[in-house]
């Protein structure tokens, strides 16, 4: 089976996000499986810059962009580890930028360069000479390739006989632009409709693809449910239920290798389930230490790592952090950057409990590895995630999550009660409404669970010992690309 990956990001060129994980992982784990895969991302200024080892191929071509036609240079890289080539497309004038989409606001060319990247993608994967078996697509930044696929390159023999699966790695970002860049895509006007590519006047990218994939995945099967409705589909619910057929959710995996307490390089003692313990005494010492204390705290670490955004819920967070942290039952740390009222208001927080709260704003991978491997409970209070990988790299590193039961948290996290402690599935605490109070008990359901030794190290074991590598994941999409190809394409509305 061939396949080709189409994404905006993926590691370890290019990130702002957890697309750029599964873009890095997928296409690894689907060559270990045996399946042909082929990456397509932009030649962002990110990934150039970064010492990779990547190399022109010679292949230029033009691309057709409205009136205009801009020159694409197609240069190829691997992914590490995997036998996986990695082609980027190359234009300077779109993708040497010193950021992937812009910010604080978005680039106002963000269609145009988008536009250009699918056609591009399409353009040279159309040159190979063996024909791909599905073209699998992932979030708006790669919405028309589906469209294109049916509409513009139909004749194409290496792309003719293509399924083309949709995924979406967060409805909330959809690539929305006036209607006149309609005219940049090059397909036709009879399309911009609200049962196509129209949504309330306005071109919509994702909605494209959405519309016009043979199939449809999310990163969780509760985010498939949740996104055939108000509010998780974002306006595009109707949409999504009327393909419900055609949708499907596979969690995530997470990358064993870069995230093993037994081997990673950012803490100070290696552990496993055996001897969790030390290894999360010794990560205790090494982030004192470093956040300048003079001794670890003996008392329970709760962690926050993200984004500090609404979605994460850091405004249930902060408010939490104002009624525990003169409560002294626990040590508790926030590492995140993001929206700056919500960074203030974690600030703010650690200020007024200097003994207790630790906040450190910034971005810091290494960091947040030493913080997991110290934590006890990690806290993952979102208002909606996808998927989430938080909560999965707390059960690695031996840190029972604490998470709003919603999205991917719900399909990962099974709430610790006495049916879950006697069928031996508890693995973390769950709550449902999206309040500080709510949130606090769960806390406390955990810190006293936490008081039990004998109880939480069995928990912790058993969290340790679960399997979230990319392996089952990769292989529910290689049994979904089964399944389309035996299939007919879908209709075009
Ligand atoms: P999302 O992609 O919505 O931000 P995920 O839970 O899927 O959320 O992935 C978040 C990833 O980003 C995790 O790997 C987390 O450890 C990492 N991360 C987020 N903020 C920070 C930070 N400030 N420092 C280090 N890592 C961070």
């Amino acid at each position: 089976m061939r396949v080709l990956q189409v994404a905006s990001e993926a590691v370890p060129f290019a990130k702002t996000g957890g697309l750029a994980d599964v873009a890095g992982a997928l296409p690894a784990a689907l060559a270990t499986l045996g399946c042909e895969t082929t990456l397509v991302i932009p030649a962002h200024r990110e990934s150039l810059a970064k010492g990779l080892p990547i190399e022109p191929t010679g292949l230029e071509f033009e691309v057709p962009i409205g009136t205009r036609r801009l020159p694409a240079r197609i240069l190829r890289a691997h992914l590490p580890r995997a036998a996986c080539p990695v082609f980027l497309v190359a234009n300077d004038e779109l993708f040497d930028r010193p950021t992937l989409y812009g910010g604080p606001e978005d680039y106002p060319d963000n269609s145009e360069r988008f536009i250009f990247f699918c056609r591009a993608a399409l353009e040279l994967a159309g040159r190979e000479a063996h024909a791909f078996d599905v073209i699998h697509c992932h979030d708006w930044q790669t919405g028309l390739i589906p469209a294109y696929q049916k509409l513009l390159y139909r004749a194409w023999p290496a792309l003719a006989g293509a399924r083309t699966v949709m995924t979406v790695h967060n409805m909330s970002y959809q690539g929305l632009f006036w209607h006149w860049d309609m005219l940049l895509t090059g397909i036709e006007w009879k399309h911009f409709n609200w049962q196509e590519m129209e949504f309330h006047d306005q071109l919509n990218l994702l909605k494209t693809g959405l519309v016009f994939a043979d199939a449809i995945t999310t990163v969780s099967p509760t985010y498939a449910r949740e996104i055939q409705g108000w509010p998780g589909g974002c306006g595009l619910e109707g949409v999504l239920a009327a393909r419900s057929d055609a949708l499907e959710g596979i969690v995530n995996g997470i990358d064993t290798a870069a995230w093993d307490p037994s081997a990673d390089p950012h803490i100070p003692r290696h552990y496993s389930a055996d001897d969790f313990e030390e290894g999360k005494y010794a990560a205790r010492v090494a982030l004192a230490a470093r956040l300048g204390h003079a001794a670890p705290d003996p008392r329970p670490l709760v962690a926050f790592v993200g984004r500090l955004a609404f979605q994460k819920g850091v405004d249930l967070l902060v408010e939490l952090l104002a009624r525990m942290g003169a409560s002294g039952r626990a040590r508790f740390i926030v590492l995140g950057t993001g929206e700056p009222g919500l960074e203030e208001g974690v600030r703010r927080a650690a200020a007024a409990c200097p003994g207790t709260i630790d906040a450190v704003i910034g971005f810091d991978e290494g960091l947040a590895h030493l913080v997991q491997a110290a934590a006890d409970i990690t806290l993952v209070p979102s208002r909606f995630e996808p998927c989430g990988l938080t909560q999965l790299y707390a059960f690695r590193y031996g840190s029972i999550p604490v998470v709003r039961a919603t999205g991917g948290l719900v399909d990962t996290v099974i709430d610790t009660t006495t049916e879950t402690l006697a069928d031996g599935t508890a693995s973390g605490f769950t709550f449902e409404p999206i309040d500080p109070g709510a949130l606090e008990h769960a806390v406390r359901r955990a810190l006293d669970c936490h008081e039990d030794r004998e109880r939480w190290r069995w928990l912790v074991r058993r969290v340790m010992r679960q399997d979230w590598s990319w392996d089952a994941s990769a292989r529910a999409y290689l049994r979904l690309y089964e399944r389309i190809i035996a299939a007919p394409p879908a209709r075009t509305p």
